[in-house]
């Protein structure tokens, strides 16, 4: 990562287990309406508490890579794979932060389901604090919190203006507009386990490595 301004930089964290359309096409679209030159994906290192991905660190980021080969808009940032320890969001965000500089804008991509759980976090107070929430579309996922007080946080940070984005480094939360794609990596891996064909989930070069690596089978 380099530390000269340079215009909106954004991320997008996921476990990708394996990557999909609903990842990339909503984060397109996004990057289309926000003006992002640029999307970091950021595959996560999963805490060992949690459900285990059933691909290892290394495929997924192969996947990652695969996905997005021949498409200029995405880079891979390895640093939460490449640590032996799970990092939360907040703390790369921190070290971002440090590394960019405090007035550069910064985002994270989150899907709405993300959004309306964000209170999970470690640390979620301090995100805005950092950078700036992108929101993708999801269907089956409300667009209004339950709860009045997050419902009250969402309306206080919300812009509608995507130019904002850019003048101002950090704080914002913006809803995009983006396609609804109805695809979740669960279905995927059940799918694929039951030998269901993922033609029109997942990019072609994706799909033959979990093939050859014969993934997802159990
Ligand atoms: P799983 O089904 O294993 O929970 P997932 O498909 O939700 O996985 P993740 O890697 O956990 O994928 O998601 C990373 C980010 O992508 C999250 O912020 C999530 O909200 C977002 N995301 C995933 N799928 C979609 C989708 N179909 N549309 C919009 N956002 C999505």
């Amino acid at each position: 990562m380099t530390c000269k301004p340079q215009g909106l930089q954004a991320l997008f964290g996921g476990t990708f287990d394996p990557i999909h359309y609903g990842h990339l096409r909503p984060v397109e679209a996004l990057a289309k309406q926000v003006g992002l030159q640029r999307v970091i994906l950021l595959p996560n290192h999963v805490p060992p508490h949690r459900p285990q991905p059933q691909a290892s660190p290394m495929q997924r980021l192969e996947m990652v890579q695969l996905a997005v080969q021949n498409n200029p808009l995405f880079t891979i940032d390895t640093r939460e794979l490449q640590k032996s320890t799970p990092s939360y969001t907040l703390e790369t965000l921190s070290e971002l932060r440090e590394e960019l500089g405090s007035t550069q804008p910064l985002a994270f991509i989150i899907g709405q389901d993300s959004l309306l759980s964000i209170n999970t976090w470690y640390g979620w107070e301090q995100l805005l604090d950092k950078c700036h929430l992108l929101v993708c579309a999801r269907p089956g996922y409300s667009t209004h919190f339950a709860d009045p007080q997050m419902q009250q946080w969402l309306n206080q940070h919300q812009t509608d203006n995507p130019r904002q984005l850019s003048l101002q480094a950090k704080g914002l939360i913006f809803i995009a507009d983006t396609p609804l794609v109805n695809i979740s990596a669960t279905e995927i891996r059940q799918k694929l386990s039951s030998g269901d064909s993922c033609n029109d989930l997942i990019p072609n070069a994706v799909l033959e490595y979990i093939q050859a690596h014969h993934l997802y089978q159990e």
